[in-house]
């Protein structure tokens, strides 16, 4: 049974999220947060201690030190159906999350000492001020920014550049004088970095209030309904899309077992968005969109294929996606 269905089949589905019983005490992230714990101290952090509480997402309440964590990783069934229903977790593992437990830690810093109101931060990263947009344009591979969480994420503000410049400093056994030799600006950052933290070391933090915003002790809502935002959609159907996908597969050899390629498109659903996102910076939701509709129109034309093709047919449409998702972040649009 999958996890949709089981969430289904039980009354769970419309209970108010703040009624499941999530907590952190108890769970596989406990061990994880000692281990983070030690971490923040093997960085010569004496001064400030995050706390941490559930909420929707990851994220640090502004000008405040509480950690976020979203609220699927206390329990296994609650991961799965997160993969299932977003295609995309942040935290798919204890290696996975201290790398965004680092990058919060970051803005924690960033909050507890005001860094974004001095002269030095301003110039390296930018105004806090700029608009905070959820579809970012990132520029992949570009020597400006450090590479840590997946979307080219340091490109998204200029708090989650610092965020990330952060988390790369952070990184324990990361020799990131090394790793980030031939990227001259990220580098620039991360010596800032390194040099700050040492100046704070002794410094008593300006904030140390604790904020819990969509704390999930007070989530009303249903995972359902939850579930029900992350859903992508488009108005854009390009046309043009049907001719390319007929192409890939009309080339297939003849075969005397045929499949659907709504089959294939729909099986490289589970994997395919967050890897597009890591390289491209193409949001998950968009890419689970895509290939919704283009395994849509793949039955709307009957297009099948030969068993034997489907490695092939696989790296095909996967190419496919990658230059529609890239030429949605140049133009804004799958076919310009
Ligand atoms: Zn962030």
């Amino acid at each position: 049974m999958n996890m949709t269905a089981m969430f289904e089949g039980g009354s769970r589905r419309a209970t108010p999220i703040r009624d499941l019983g999530l907590t952190i005490q108890g769970t596989a992230l406990e061990p994880i947060l000692e281990t983070f714990e030690r971490e923040i101290t093997a960085a010569g952090i004496t001064r400030i201690r995050p706390r941490f509480y559930l909420s929707t997402e990851w994220g640090v309440p502004y000008e405040s030190i509480a950690i976020a964590i979203p609220f699927y990783l206390a329990r296994p069934e609650l991961t799965m159906l997160q993969a299932e229903q977003a295609c995309h977790v942040e935290g798919s593992g204890p290696k996975d999350i201290l790398k965004y437990l680092r990058h919060e830690m970051g803005h924690v810093i960033n909050y507890a000492y005001k860094l974004y109101e001095t002269k030095e931060w301003l110039e390296r990263f930018g105004s806090m001020e700029k608009p905070y947009e959820d579809e970012y344009r990132p520029r992949p591979f570009s020597r400006e920014f450090v590479h840590h969480l997946p979307g080219w994420y340091a490109q998204k503000h200029p708090d989650e550049d610092w965020a990330e410049t952060f988390a790369i400093w952070m990184t324990p056994g990361l020799d990131w004088r090394k790793e980030f030799a031939k990227w001259p600006g990220a580098h620039r950052k991360l010596e800032y970095c390194a040099r700050i933290m040492t100046e704070l070391v002794d410094r008593e933090p300006l904030i140390t209030k604790a904020e819990f915003d969509e704390d999930v002790a007070g989530l009303s809502i249903s995972l359902e309904q939850f579930y029900k935002g992350v859903v992508g959609t488009s108005n854009e159907r390009p046309a043009e899309l049907e001719q390319l996908l007929r192409n890939i597969f009309t080339e297939a050899e003849p075969s005397n077992v045929r499949l659907a390629a709504s089959d294939l498109i729909r099986r490289i659903q589970h994997d395919l968005p967050a890897s597009v996102y890591q390289w491209t910076g193409h949001l998950p939701e968009r890419t689970r969109w895509l290939l919704e509709f283009l395994a849509e129109r793949a039955d709307a034309m009957e297009l099948t294929y030969g068993v034997e093709q489907e490695p092939r047919l696989t790296i095909a449409v996967t190419s496919l996606v990658t230059a529609l998702a890239m030429n949605w972040l140049q133009s804004g649009q799958y076919v310009p």
